[in-house]
């Protein structure tokens, strides 16, 4: 399995494609989910590409799985969350959709039930919120 940059996160990363950015710093990217499962659904990705965890250095999952720390820290805060799951896909058979290494953050209330996984799309301008409401606790 190789390691496509004609990819969709390798275009938000070089800034090709818009995204409502939370945080970035020189190794990672967090960005909010245009598909979210529940409100304030966000990723975090590496800057330098690699197909999925099975592929990944592992220097590059130590700031992937920091910056994921930081991003879940934030999210729970900025929704009042009881508890935060992480879900990582590898290869299509486990649901992987986009084939670069991404965490998926997901802020969760007792009781919350998640929408399907690449879903409905959200409305940009409630996205936009979100990221900003994450943003505050960054
Ligand atoms: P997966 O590869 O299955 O772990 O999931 C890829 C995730 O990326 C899905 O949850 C999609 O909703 C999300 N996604 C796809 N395109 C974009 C995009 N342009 N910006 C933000 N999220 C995206």
């Amino acid at each position: 399995m190789i390691y496509d940059p004609n990819n969709i996160f390798a275009k938000i990363i070089l800034g090709e494609i818009p995204c409502h950015k939370i945080y970035e710093d020189e190794h990672t990217l967090a960005f909010m989910d245009v598909m979210p499962q529940v409100d304030g659904h966000c990723l975090v990705v590496p800057k330098v590409g690699s197909r999925n965890l099975l592929d990944s250095d592992l220097a590059v999952l130590a700031h992937v799985i920091a910056t994921t720390q930081k991003v879940a820290q934030a999210a729970m805060k900025a929704f009042g969350a009881d508890g935060v799951q992480l879900r990582q896909y590898n290869e299509q058979a486990a649901g992987q959709t986009v084939f670069h290494l991404h965490f998926h953050i997901l802020p969760l209330k007792e009781g919350d039930i998640l929408q399907p996984h690449t879903g409905k799309m959200a409305d940009h301008g409630v996205l936009a919120e979100h990221a900003n409401e994450i943003l505050k606790y960054i």
